[in-house]
This record gives structure tokens, C-alpha cells and sequence, in this order.
């Protein structure tokens, strides 16, 4: 069984998840940065692209006590198992989610990886091949459902999220809207990639919940028709 997919991203009011030059931006405060503490925390998995190991450098590890202890006392580890979706390893040896925090790493590449590079990986993360030259997200899910994980949590980014809409892999989609414009054709959005040309090929939502969090407003979105469409 493939696992449940929630995406959660901040966005700022035009849309922009980072900087043209992909530099990250502190879009939401902190009553926003404890939902999505608490989102990751009742995950079994959290999922970002190399892009953002390359720019962001996170250890998307669960940063609150309570939630940590939550998790402990539920009998798991107190961070969720942490993916990096990275074809060729490129991510670097020495990256952040690598070390900080225990707990199991996976790092899924395609066959292009180099060898070497995923033989270095093997004593600090398990490596998941899937796909011929990019990583085969289907393939990939079905991997982590025979893993065990039921709930995973993609942070990001543009790339990474666009190819699991392409693939209809995503269920959820929570978007932090932030009161400041980046601007920039180039930045990266919610959904980068290729993007869909026609109306019929569009994934459609359905609005569950609008909130105010802070100067933005939280947007939860279910993914598919809604049923008056
Ligand atoms: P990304 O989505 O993190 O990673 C994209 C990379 O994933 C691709 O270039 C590709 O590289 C790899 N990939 C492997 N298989 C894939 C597949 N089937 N489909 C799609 N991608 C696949 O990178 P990004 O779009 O450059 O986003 C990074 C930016 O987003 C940074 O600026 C970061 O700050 C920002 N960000 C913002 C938020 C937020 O909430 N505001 C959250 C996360 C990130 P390979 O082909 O080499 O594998």
C-alpha cells in the first residue's frame, strides 16, 4: 500500500517559495512553524528534493520536545524517517539530515547513481534505487509502503512536489501564504517542472480549510474534484 502524501509548503503572496537564486526566506512565524513541527511529527516519513538539501541544507528533524516525546512515547523514533530524492547522490556526504538527529535516513537514486558514491552513503543512510535516469517516484512509493510507512510528508520543493502532482501521487496539500512579495519569473513555486498545458490534464483541489495564522493565511487543500464540479 502506497503511503498517504501531504504536502506542506510557505509560499509568499505572489506565489514564491524561495528567492530567484533559491535562497531560503523565513515566510511564516512561529505559531505557523509549530503546525508544521507537530504535521512532521505525525508522520511516519518527511520527503524534500536535492534541491532543497542543496540550497537549504535542513535536517528536517522534529524540533519540539513535546513533540518529540510524543513520538516516544508512541514507541517510535522521535524524528520520522527522512528522504532525500536525489537520482545521481549528489547530496553531499557531510549534509545536515545525514547527522543531526537519529533515526533512519534514505537517500533514492536511479540507476545513473555513481557506485562509489552510493557505496560512501551506505553506513549513514539506506539507498533506494528507482528509475532509470530520474528517480521513479511511483516505484518509489510502493518501496515505502512495503516499508511500513502509512503517513509521508513532502516539504518541498517546486520539482520534487510537481513530479508527485504529475505522478497523482499527492492526497493533501497544506500552502502557508505570507504577506511579502519575492517576485522573480525564475523562483521556484509550488509546482515547477514542465506544467500541465491543458485544462483536462489540470489536477483539481477541493478547499477543506482556510485559516489566519500570524500576517498569512493557511490554506488545506484535499487533492481531487470536489463534488459539485
Ligand atoms: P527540489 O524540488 O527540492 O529538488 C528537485 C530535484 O529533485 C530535481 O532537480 C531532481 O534532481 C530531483 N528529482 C529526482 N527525481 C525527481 C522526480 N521524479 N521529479 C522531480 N524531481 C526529481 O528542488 P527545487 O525545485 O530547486 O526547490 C528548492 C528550492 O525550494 C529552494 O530554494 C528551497 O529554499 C525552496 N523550498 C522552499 C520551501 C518552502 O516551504 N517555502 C520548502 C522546500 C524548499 P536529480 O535529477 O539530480 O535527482
Amino acid at each position: 500500500m502506497r503511503p498517504y502524501v501531504v504536502v506542506n509548503v510557505a509560499m509568499s503572496a505572489d506565489g514564491k517559495l524561495s528567492t530567484r537564486e533559491r535562497r531560503q526566506v523565513k515566510i511564516s512565524g512561529a505559531q505557523d512553524f509549530t503546525r508544521v513541527d507537530r504535521l512532521k511529527a505525525g508522520s511516519d516519513a518527511v520527503m524534500v528534493g536535492i534541491g532543497t538539501i542543496l540550497a537549504d541544507d535542513p535536517s528536517l528533524t522534529v524540533k519540539g520536545e513535546d513533540c518529540r516525546q510524543h513520538r516516544k512515547n508512541r514507541g517510535v523514533c522521535e524524528h520520522p524517517v527522512r528522504i532525500v530524492v536525489d537520482s545521481r547522490a549528489r547530496i553531499p556526504l557531510e549534509a545536515s539530515i545525514l547527522h543531526k538527529g537519529n533515526g533512519l535516513r534514505i537517500v533514492a537514486v536511479s540507476e545513473k547513481a555513481d557506485p562509489k558514491k552510493i557505496a560512501a552513503l551506505k553506513p549513514v543512510a539506506t539507498v533506494i534505487v528507482a528509475g532509470e535516469e530520474q528517480v521513479d517516484l511511483t516505484t518509489l512509493m510502493d518501496e515505502l509502503g512495503t516499508m511500513g510507512i502509512r503517513r509521508l510528508m513532502v516539504e518541498g520543493g517546486g520539482e520534487l512536489i510537481a513530479g508527485m502532482i504529475r505522478a497523482r501521487l499527492v492526497d493533501e496539500i497544506y500552502t502557508f501564504v505570507g504577506n511579502m512579495i519575492i517576485g522573480g519569473r525564475d523562483a521556484p513555486t509550488l509546482a515547477d517542472g514542465e506544467g500541465f498545458l491543458a485544462e483536462e490534464e489540470f489536477p483539481w483541489l477541493t478547499l477543506i480549510e482556510t485559516r489566519r495564522i500570524e500576517d498569512g493565511v493557511l490554506l488545506h487543500w484535499k487533492v481531487g474534484q470536489p463534488d459539485q464540479r
